[in-house]
């Protein structure tokens, strides 16, 4: 077996201990593999252990993995930053996008998603720990984002995602966790997604809800250069 596969069997086992500690059903709780920064030969790998979806933060990198890997029926998930002059790309390459904070930006993706292709699905990102991130909405400003978002014709809007501040203290991690769930409960919209959980916080993420955790140094190891 390979490490990569090894380290899929690892985190799949977290997540069925996590599954079964709250009652939780696992088919509502998706792996996302976060790529960014590993070579196609580690998106492959982890293809031949049975991960289909792949999450990537670079747009650069991004498209020039999925070149590579274009005879494989991968899903892939925009999940970093945004500028509104990259948005084209993002709308025409991706099934999903995890991180859009602003009205502008998902404007954009809706008007750029080429026709025949199924409509975008849309996380709306929030800044749950204010100090400590630049990315995401104000919870403030969610309901109105989310009303607007879930009216444009080319969108689907599915749920929240949320990067919490890194902690060690499993109360705190499950406490920004809850805020998203009760956040995405109190909108008067049928979200069906959480994204939220990374390696090093994903039992809490799970423990309080998420479908979708976001795994990129427990299944690939560690990273050669910083995340954005
Ligand atoms: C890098 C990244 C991840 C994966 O983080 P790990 O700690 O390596 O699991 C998840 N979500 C986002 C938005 C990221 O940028």
């Amino acid at each position: 077996m390979s490490t990569i596969a090894e380290n899929i069997a690892k985190v799949g086992e977290r997540i069925r201990a996590a599954a079964h500690a709250s009652g939780r059903d696992l088919d509502h709780i998706g792996l996302l593999a976060v790529s960014k920064t590993k070579p196609a030969a580690a998106v492959r790998e982890a293809y031949a252990a049975g991960i289909r979806d792949f999450g990537e933060n670079y747009l650069q990198e991004a498209l020039e993995k999925q070149a590579e890997l274009s005879e494989l029926p991968l899903i892939w998930h925009f999940i970093g930053p945004i500028q509104s002059n990259k948005t084209k790309p993002i709308a025409e390459h991706f099934a999903w996008v995890h991180s859009v904070d602003r009205l502008k930006i998902a404007q954009r993706l809706s008007e750029q998603r080429p026709t025949g292709l199924p409509p975008l699905n849309i996380c709306l990102q929030v800044n749950v720990s204010a100090e400590a991130s630049k990315s995401g909405c104000a919870p403030a400003e969610l309901a109105a984002l989310a009303q607007a978002v879930s009216q444009l014709p080319n969108l689907r809007l599915r749920g929240l995602m949320a990067i919490p501040e890194p902690t060690d203290d499993v109360a705190a991690q499950r406490a920004a966790f809850a805020r998203l769930r009760e956040l995405r409960n109190g909108l008067p919209l049928p979200l069906d997604t959480l994204s939220m959980g990374m390696s090093h916080d994903l039992d809490a993420a799970i423990a309080e809800g998420a479908t979708w955790v976001r795994i990129g140094t427990a299944l690939f190891g560690a990273r050669d250069y910083p995340s954005a």
